[in-house]
């Protein structure tokens, strides 16, 4: 059974280090870029300082991972892969509650989420994974590995985005460089220490930190077979550029501006929680975030009502208190941005609205916002705030539910809410999103292929799907 951290002394199951290293080859080395802090976003205090990754070092890098490829990985059985698959999988459930409390930490998530979904669900990953790894001639895709695959990865989700890139990536007989993002690199070396502790061939799995430079270094570097990416829809179009005209094969998990539909024949209160954790779960920091919320005319009121009273119970404060609702905006960059759009969308004209809330006053925070009277035309209803903000706009019938929830350069996700399963199915085949949700929103399964439509990116990850990007 999992243990739950105690709160807030939590903060002391984790070790964390006053300085990192990369790591490459199975081992923690020192990096020849300039070394930079990474902070917790609840109190602006110094978590450790972190190497960065010169070219260099992402030559040694990829390296390391091509002859463990030539040489181990891409040679090794199937079955034998999975052992190794497996035990990471423990490893991470055993040192669960660490994982836990230093994503919170670094990332200022709610230890609520890191400790009962974040984590769980990245030790599901390399358990589905490694049930891959010797049945891949039925996979549909073939079972030839691509050799060096270079990752890079956003902040919002640490862990669970590396599980998302590593885990079929080794099932199938690749190699890995992945670089975290800056602002969240902890879990990730700590994730290097439990390969180490899995005994994984050295070479197998190569972390290299550091900003853009290093990723870009990544990504472009000939001797890398597949390029994974999962951020910005602005650096993904740098990225396609990066390798265009090479045979690297590329993934791209980007952005989204997800409507959340509600009909009037949905069960409202469970609606509203869906609202609710559709918005505000992870702070909103969420690529598939229920960011517009769209709801019939005729229920709007009663809606809106029982949202408002439904956000005034949510706790926004310590990540590390396991009553927070809310944690700590990433960084005080996502916070400017946070702020910069929201204060659009009332000089555009939409009602703004948040419950009282003391916010603490180091840190960086946001309250859990709505704006009602949105019109398509506005930025808060086109652009990825990626914060806790939500854009409520109204419909009379399916069809101009469906015109506007398509009305968007993106295409990640939609969620449904409704009494009856034919409008479900008619609702899913309409709306041009890689994942439509019914009567439920964010739930992530190992299971299940994720991934957009048109902005959103292309390439599935998860499931069986997962497997196509890896295999040649
Ligand atoms: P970002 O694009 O700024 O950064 C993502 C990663 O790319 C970081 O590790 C960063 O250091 C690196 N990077 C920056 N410039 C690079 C370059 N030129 N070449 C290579 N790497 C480079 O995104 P972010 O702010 O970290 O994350 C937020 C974004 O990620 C949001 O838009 C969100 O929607 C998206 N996201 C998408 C998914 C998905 O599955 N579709 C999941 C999570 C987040």
């Amino acid at each position: 059974p999992f243990q739950y951290a105690p709160a807030p002394e939590s903060r002391s199951i984790v070790d964390i280090k006053p300085s990192y290293g990369l790591f490459i080859n199975g081992e923690f080395v020192d990096g020849h870029g300039k070394a930079f802090k990474t902070i917790s976003p609840a109190t602006e205090e110094v978590l450790a300082e972190v190497a960065e990754a010169s070219d260099a070092d992402v030559e040694t890098a990829v390296k390391a991972a091509r002859k463990a490829y030539d040489k181990v990985w891409g040679r090794m059985p199937g079955r034998e892969r999975a052992k190794y698959l497996y035990r990471i999988a423990r490893i991470i459930q055993e040192r669960g509650r660490e994982l836990a409390v230093l994503e919170s930490l670094d990332n200022g998530k709610p230890i609520k989420e890191s400790r009962d979904v974040d984590i769980p669900t990245v030790a599901a990953h390399f358990f589905y994974y490694a049930g891959w790894a010797d049945k891949l001639e039925y996979s549909g895709f073939g079972s030839t590995p691509l050799g060096v695959a270079g990752q890079v990865i956003p902040w919002n989700f640490p862990l669970l985005m590396l599980a998302w890139k590593i885990a079929p990536a080794l099932a199938c007989g690749n190699t890995v460089v992945l670089k975290p993002a800056e602002t969240t690199p902890l879990t990730a070396l700590l994730f290097a220490e439990i390969c180490q502790q899995a005994d994984l061939p050295p070479g197998v799995v190569n972390i290299v930190t550091g900003a853009g430079d290093t990723g870009r270094a990544l990504v472009s570097h000939p001797d890398v077979d597949k390029v994974a990416f999962t951020g910005s829809t602005d650096v993904g179009r740098a990225i396609a550029k990066a390798v265009a005209g090479t045979d690297k094969k590329v993934t791209l998990e980007l952005g989204g501006k997800a409507a959340n539909i509600v009909f009037d024949d949905a069960p409202i209160d469970q609606a509203v929680e869906g609202i609710v954790n559709g918005i505000f779960f992870n702070q909103g920091h969420v690529c598939c975030a229920g960011s517009r919320l769209l709801v019939q005319e005729s229920v709007a009121e009663e809606v809106l009502d029982r949202l408002k009273r439904r956000m005034a119970t949510l706790r926004v404060g310590d990540p590390l208190d396991k009553n927070t609702d809310i944690g700590a905006i990433n960084s005080a960059e996502q916070l400017a941005r946070i702020k910069e759009l929201s204060d659009i969308g009332e000089a555009e004209g939409a009602g703004r609205w948040s419950p009282a809330c003391d916010l603490p006053s180091t840190g960086f925070w946001f309250p859990p916002t709505i704006f009602t009277g949105v019109s398509q035309a506005h930025r808060i209803a086109r652009e990825e705030i990626f914060g806790p903000v939500l854009s409520v706009l109204t419909f009379r019938t399916p069809s101009e539910a469906v015109e506007k929830a398509n009305n968007t350069p993106y295409g990640l996700s939609a969620g449904v809410w409704t009494d009856k399963g034919s409008r479900i199915l008619h609702m899913a085949n309409q709306l041009r999103a890689g994942v439509v949700w019914a009567n439920t929103f964010n739930k992530f399964d190992p299971t299940s292929p994720f991934g957009g439509y048109k902005e959103s990116g292309y390439g599935r990850e998860g499931g069986r799907h997962g497997l196509e990007a890896y295999l040649r």
